[in-house]
């Protein structure tokens, strides 16, 4: 099974085993800005199960501390 991770330096998801850093080129998002993805949809259970590639998702805010 695939892990998906959201990054909230771009607020983009992508699939990744235990990422080091965010994958988007143009992030400079490092490994604490990341989060799985399964925590981000407990804040936002409207969003898809499996996130679209370089598709911004908003939180208007994140609990930094699961
Ligand atoms: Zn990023």
């Amino acid at each position: 099974m695939t892990t998906y991770y959201w990054c909230s330096s771009c607020e983009r998801a992508f699939p990744q085993e235990d990422p080091d850093s965010c994958i988007y080129d143009d992030c400079k998002g490092r490994k604490k800005s990341l989060f799985k993805w399964e925590d981000f949809r407990k804040q936002s259970p409207e969003s898809p199960e499996i996130p679209e590639f370089d598709e911004v998702y908003k939180l208007d805010y994140f609990i930094n501390e699961i």
